[in-house]
């Protein structure tokens, strides 16, 4: 396999708009989601079967007691050796990308395999039908050489490219948070194509932001 695809999700850089939440249920044509508020603005609280991508709203204080308000846009990691495949024959590992792919209509993925493996609690079940689903990477907007839909909606945060080029990349920004910020890191680098960097313990932006 090539090294494939990557995406940096730069949470320093995160507003909260969730504009990559939307774009997600608008290119798969997923149906919106009957929420109530909770008192946060992660909404709808949680991933689910129609739901790839969420943006994770955390608030705390830190030691000394300065407040955080933490955003973490949660999806699928794409794993560079990706556990879920365990869970079924029909399940895609992309070899021009490395994205993994859980095909619509799927009926065989065993589901407790896949989020009992998953180091990031990703795959969800449809109750009725026992389909399991999450992000495909956008597969189909990247064979007709497009970004995926929440790197293209992002305005701040996000970057699309060569698993090579987004790595020096994450590199050149953490190595400058850190100037500032020890605590900065990039989350999971080398074995996961979504990378996430954040600039306080992973822990604080939500319990499955770093395997382990
Ligand atoms: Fe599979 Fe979870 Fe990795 Fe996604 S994050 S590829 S669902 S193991
Ligand atoms: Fe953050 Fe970009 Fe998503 Fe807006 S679109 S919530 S800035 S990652």
């Amino acid at each position: 396999m090539s090294d494939g695809k990557s995406i940096l999700v730069d949470t320093t850089r995160c507003t909260g708009c969730r504009g990559c939440q939307v774009a997600c249920k608008q290119w798969n044509e997923l149906p919106g989601t009957q929420t109530k508020q909770t008192g946060t603005y992660q909404n709808p609280p949680d991933l689910g079967f129609e739901t790839y991508k969420v943006v994770r709203f955390a608030e705390g204080l830190k030691t000394g007691g300065k407040p955080y308000w933490h955003f973490f846009s949660d999806m699928c990691r794409h794993c560079v050796n990706p556990p879920c495949v365990a869970a079924g024959d029909e399940i895609v590992h992309d070899e021009a990308t490395g994205a993994v792919v859980y095909p619509k209509g799927n009926s065989k993925i065993d589901f407790d395999t896949a989020i009992g493996v998953c180091p990031y609690n990703i795959p969800r079940k449809n109750a009725k039908s026992a389909e399991v689903s999450k992000c495909t990477m956008c597969i189909d907007r990247q064979q007709g050489g497009q970004k995926p839909a929440c790197v293209l909606s992002c305005p701040t945060a996000m970057e699309y490219g060569e698993r090579d080029e987004i790595l020096r990349e994450v590199d050149r920004r953490v190595a400058e948070l850190q100037k500032t910020n020890p605590k900065a890191q990039a989350i999971d680098a080398e074995d996961v194509r979504v990378i996430f960097i954040v600039d306080d313990e992973p822990k604080t932006y939500h319990d499955h932001a770093a395997a382990g």
